[in-house]
């Protein structure tokens, strides 16, 4: 349970005062919808108010505050231009500009004769100086109320930001005092501030200087975050670890015999990973295991021979994969190897039912199936195995930290655990999403596997891409043709993709399916059939993950706002061609014009196609919160660390994190204590759930 002294953070934005439901979804978009989204919604800039020039040395485009005296109220001739406020100063006139002007409001407010303080940007027109739409107006009496310097936050559309400052300032009010969590020493070498007056601070800024990352307050919060979510990651890892493991030893003859029968030699890669596999199995601790490769690296045939070596050592093994479709494709491909070493294999997925689903668990249960193969399916409470030795996940960059621990939950408990993603993961983004885990990568490709010729073009060139398409499909070719969903208006973006759709249908007079986010399972794998069996030539789709299917004869690869795209999404998506013998191509569509990052983003891609590199290029150019897009990828979503420029801070994390709980494993010294409060207030609220029950 959540301490009390947090419960004001976890309120909704909506008990602030100001913030009506209206204010409220808005704020949603920008933030999150409870107050400690707002605490942790830093500044992006500032204003500055304190340039006060007279008037007649005041510069065009700067932000000024003056002191002025109303002399009139100059009324529109036509309600379509604006009303105008005549000041001055001692040295010039200024003129305030309002269109759409509520006069009453502006006479009660710039009365004539009076003294006010005006702050806002200077313009000049012709040769008047202009304020359009002071951002204040004030009595000099109440000049205490002009900030000085303002932070300024990231809005979205119909966001005033005054509706936003006055709510995040509301939020910081509410911040309890903290007790501190960090290590003394550290503090002390760092100059940092407490967790309040860091909070205080980072929402403060006085110069550009103050919004750069490694100023003492915006540090100490990405250290908080980052020690937050190493503490947890230990203490699951520490938890998951605990089942003493099994020493799952093979006798090699399982393995040998599927060995023979793939048509192919391991490549170094493989050889390697596989050792390593083998010998956390061999070890009387539990494995957990996490294997990294490119998409057709060759992760699936290494997980076969671990299942082998699993039941060579006599128990059963399971695969996991995320949808029925890569669970079916997990079964074709592997079944030739399961006959070579004469094990059984079955599937479970959520459609399996009745009978046939009996069936199935009567035989797991009695030892009569040796690889069972499944969706989530595979541990729902009826599924009991007989034995099982090792469970692989392929996890297809959707399986978080939350998701390794339902599975523990779920009873695979003592058994090793090897997870699959084809997403390569730099060194420092492993360590906070998988820092759980023991590492194992293959580098490179199998043999024989031809790169894939990848260009760049203009969207103003749709209609030869379309040439091209025709040309490949008249000889053959299927086409993979990606639109970017993009959040904020979905609707109309699946509108434009099945408009894209139609137009290929009618433009190149062949099959095209569609698959979207939208689909419901059936529908979506029917859809992927037809692509796959070839009755579809093209298969449009507005996300990745739905093109998570092995259709080798697919071999061109066109994405639409390649702009939209994070490098590593990209890198996926090119993966998904080039895997069988023919030649392939990655047709990148950009709309004009090109940002720095896209442009940086997209040259990368041209030059390199390992994904270990280009996860690293990512980093460096997106920040890690955004490197693949958060919500698809199983990663922590990191609020105040930037793990580009707080990098530094992740290993000091590590190392404090393994100290904390190796002297105090179920954080009960005062430090440990307050741990558990940093826990919470980064909802890390599983890890400290396990201290409870561990
Ligand atoms: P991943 O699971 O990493 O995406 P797979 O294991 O599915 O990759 O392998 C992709 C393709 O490469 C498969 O068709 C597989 O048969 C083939 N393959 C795997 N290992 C080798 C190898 N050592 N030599 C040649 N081809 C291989
Ligand atoms: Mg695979």
């Amino acid at each position: 349970m959540r301490p009390a002294i947090l419960f004001p953070l976890f309120a909704e934005t909506r008990a602030l005062p100001g913030v009506g439901p209206r204010i409220e979804k808005l704020i949603a978009r920008v933030a999150g919808t409870r107050l400690v989204d707002l605490i942790f919604d830093l500044p992006t800039g500032l204003i500055d108010r304190s340039y006060r020039p007279k008037l007649i040395r005041a510069e065009a485009g700067r932000i000024a505050t003056a002191l002025v005296n109303v002399l009139e109220h100059v009324k529109p001739p036509t309600p379509s231009r604006p009303w105008v406020v005549r000041c001055s100063d001692d040295t010039a006139f200024i003129d305030l500009v309002f269109f759409h002007a509520r006069p009453e409001y502006l006479k009660t407010s710039l009365p004539i004769g009076s003294q006010r303080l005006v702050s806002g940007k200077i313009e000049r027109f012709r040769e008047t100086l202009q304020m359009p739409h002071p951002d204040f107006v004030l009595d000099p009496a109440k000049a205490n109320e002009l900030p000085e310097h303002e932070p300024v936050y990231a809005l979205t559309e119909g966001l005033p930001s005054k509706s936003l400052h006055r709510a995040i300032r509301a939020a910081l009010d509410k911040v309890p005092p903290m007790p501190e969590w960090q290590d003394a020493a550290l503090r002390k070498t760092r100059a940092w501030p407490s967790f309040n007056d860091a909070l205080l601070a980072a929402h403060a800024p006085r110069s550009d200087a103050d919004l750069l990352p490694t100023t003492p307050a915006r540090q100490r919060l990405a250290y908080d975050e980052l020690l937050a979510n190493q503490l947890a990651l230990h203490m699951i890892r520490a938890q998951l670890k605990t089942p003493k493991g099994r020493a799952l030893a093979g006798t090699g003859l399982l393995k040998r015999k599927a060995i023979a029968a793939f048509p192919f030699a391991l490549t170094e890669g493989q050889q390697q990973a596989l050792a390593e596999i083998e010998a956390d199995m061999a070890a009387p601790t539990r494995m957990l295991r996490l294997l990294q490769g490119d998409v057709g690296a060759g992760k699936t045939v290494v997980a076969m021979l671990a299942l082998l070596q699993a039941i060579e050592a006599g128990a059963q093994g399971a695969l996991m994969a995320p949808t029925e479709l890569l669970t079916r494709q997990h079964m074709a491909s592997l079944s030739p190897l399961a006959e070579a070493a004469g094990v059984r294999m079955a599937l479970l997925t959520g459609r399996e039912r009745g009978p046939s689903r009996d069936k199935t668990l009567a035989a797991l249960a009695a030892g009569d199936i040796d690889i069972l193969v499944g969706t989530h399916a595979l541990f729902s409470e009826d599924v009991a195995f007989c034995d099982l030795g090792l469970v692989v996940v392929d996890e297809q960059h959707r399986f978080g930290v939350h998701q390794r621990m339902q599975l523990q939950a779920k009873g695979a408990a003592p058994a090793d655990v090897l997870v699959m993603t084809a997403t390569p993961i730099p060194r420092t983004l492993a360590l906070t999403a998988y820092g759980d885990m023991d590492v194992s990568r293959i580098h490179g490709r199998p043999p024989g596997r031809k790169p894939v010729a990848t260009r760049v073009v203009s969207d103003d060139k749709l209609d030869q891409v379309v040439d091209h398409l025709r040309g490949a499909i008249a000889k053959g070719a299927r086409a993979y043709w990606v639109c970017p969903l993009v959040e904020e208006s979905e609707k109309s973006d699946l509108a434009a993709a099945e408009a894209r759709a139609r137009e290929l249908r009618a433009a190149l007079d062949t099959g095209v399916g569609l698959v979207h986010g939208r689909m419901k399972g059936p529908e979506r794998d029917a859809a992927m059939e037809r692509f796959k069996c070839g009755e579809d030539k093209i298969l449009v789709a507005t996300t990745v993950i739905e093109v998570g299917v092995d259709v080798p004869e697919a071999t061109i690869m066109v994405v639409e706002h390649a702009e939209r795209f994070g490098l590593a999404q990209l890198h996926q998506l090119r993966g998904r061609v080039g895997r069988g013998s023919g030649k392939s191509s990655c047709l990148l569509v950009y709309h004009p014009p090109l940002g720095e990052t896209a442009k940086a983003r997209l040259k990368t891609l041209r030059e390199t196609d390992d994904g270990f590199v280009i996860a690293e290029r990512d980093l460096e150019l997106r920040g890690a919160g955004e490197l693949l897009g958060k919500r698809q990828s199983g990663m922590p979503e990191f609020k105040l660390a930037d793990l580009a420029a707080h990098g530094e801070l992740l290993a000091i994390a590590r190392d404090d994190a393994r100290l904390v709980l190796a002297r105090d494993p179920s954080l009960k010294s005062p430090r440990g204590e307050a741990l558990r409060l940093l826990l919470y207030l980064f909802e890390r609220d599983e890890a400290v759930r396990l201290l409870r029950t561990g």
